[in-house]
């Protein structure tokens, strides 16, 4: 039987929404490439590396993928803000509010792997006031706090 390579990642209506209206929005073109590399990160449900992104991208499409093709996919996916690099963990994250632009704080289980993406204001604000009272400008604060989650708290 031949069959065409599953192409993408089941993508539920839900997320495929915000990427669409996110790239509408802001007048770019979500190509199927780059909605194939978004919808992997969805469907994984925790944050992948570039490598393992590109991993599970080439045995979906059962290709070989450059990995720099891949790399443009997540800076675009990143610039138009529907996925965060985690620093720590050199990994990436499809964003859970990616309709308005914002700051992000981050709760990493080290013990599962779940990450958890909080949005405090307070938190935001509160950054940005003593990088003023120093006289910095910041241009980008991010927040990672590695530790265990609920579940793993529990477990232990
Ligand atoms: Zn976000
Ligand atoms: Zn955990």
């Amino acid at each position: 039987m031949t069959r065409g390579p599953a192409t993408s990642a089941p993508l539920p209506a839900k997320w495929r929404q915000l990427a669409e209206a996110c790239c509408a929005e802001q007048r770019v073109r979500l190509t199927p490439a780059r909605l194939a590399a978004y919808a992997e990160l969805i469907d994984a449900g925790h944050p992948l590396s570039a490598y393992e992104l590109i991993a599970l991208l080439e045995q979906r499409q059962k290709r070989k993928i450059a990995p720099l093709t891949v790399y443009r996919h997540l800076e675009f996916l990143m610039r138009v803000g529907l996925v965060h690099r985690l620093e720590s963990m050199q990994s990436y994250l499809p964003c859970e509010h990616p309709d308005h632009a914002h700051e992000s704080q981050y709760l990493l289980c080290s013990s599962c792997g779940q990450v958890d993406e909080l949005e405090s204001k307070r938190l935001e604000k509160l950054l940005h006031r003593i990088a003023d009272q120093h006289g910095f400008l910041p241009s980008n604060a991010v927040v990672e706090v590695t530790g265990l989650c609920g579940n793993c708290a529990q477990s232990t």
